[in-house]
């Protein structure tokens, strides 16, 4: 009888694991996606941020925007844009061959983390991604999006980072949309003072389709 008093205790327990090792899988899944969430990118994001600053390796981030996705909602109601962001996230997915790579940011915003990848690197990952989505067999309207890409330079913290990301998805916004831009952002200057002005940084952009 105390054997197999042992025996349920041990099953509750494994039990007990099995749900804890679930809610924790849910507090950093989309539930609409399948992808990481906000709250996996930004933890995700220190740890690199971390391996970056201390091994000086190589370290960009995309942004990614679904194009006009307003209007395809007005078009189409909003299941069909659930299932079209479940699309853009599948094909994310097999565009960055990394499963640990892909984030669902917010609402139609996706965000990607290339540990390792310079800026050469991290533009053939956005290129793969732009390309898999504008050339995916759409059966309403043609879906595209615009990518920011910033690569880590000594000194950024997650919110300069980000922030150099950000700036370039709006670049690419501006350029004319199905399309990256990529701001290998500033040398942090030692001095704030000396930090270049808004309009100098702009023109450092580099946009390409
Ligand atoms: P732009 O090319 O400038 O990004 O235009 P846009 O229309 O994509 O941008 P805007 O920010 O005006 O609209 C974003 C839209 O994305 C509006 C919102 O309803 C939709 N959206 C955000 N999250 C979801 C979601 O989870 N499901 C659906 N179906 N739509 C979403
Ligand atoms: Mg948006
Ligand atoms: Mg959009």
């Amino acid at each position: 009888e105390h054997i197999e008093q042992q025996h349920m205790l041990e099953a509750s327990q494994r039990q007990l694991l099995g749900m804890m090792q679930a809610a924790e899988q849910r507090s950093v899944t989309d539930a609409l996606t399948g992808l990481f969430n906000r709250r996996a990118f930004d933890l995700r994001l220190a740890e690199h941020l971390l391996r970056a600053e201390e091994q000086r390796t190589p370290l960009s981030m995309l942004l990614i925007d679904v194009d006009h996705f307003k209007a395809y909602n007005d078009a189409y109601g909003h299941q069909a844009g659930d299932s079209a962001l479940q699309a853009v996230g599948q094909l994310l997915l097999q565009s960055c061959r990394d499963n640990d790579a892909c984030f669902r940011y917010g609402g139609e915003e996706f965000a990607i983390l290339l540990p390792g990848a310079d800026l050469t690197a991290a533009h053939l990952v956005a290129e793969r991604c732009r390309a898999a989505v504008a050339n995916h067999a759409w059966s309403r309207r043609p879906i595209t999006l615009s990518v920011g890409l910033a690569t880590h330079r000594a000194g950024m913290d997650a919110y300069t980072l980000t922030e150099g990301a950000d700036r370039a998805l709006y670049a690419a916004k501006g350029a004319g949309r199905n399309r990256i831009a990529a701001e290998p952002g500033p040398e942090a200057p030692a001095n704030p003072e000396c930090r270049p002005k808004q309009k100098t940084r702009r023109s450092g952009f580099f946009v390409a389709t």
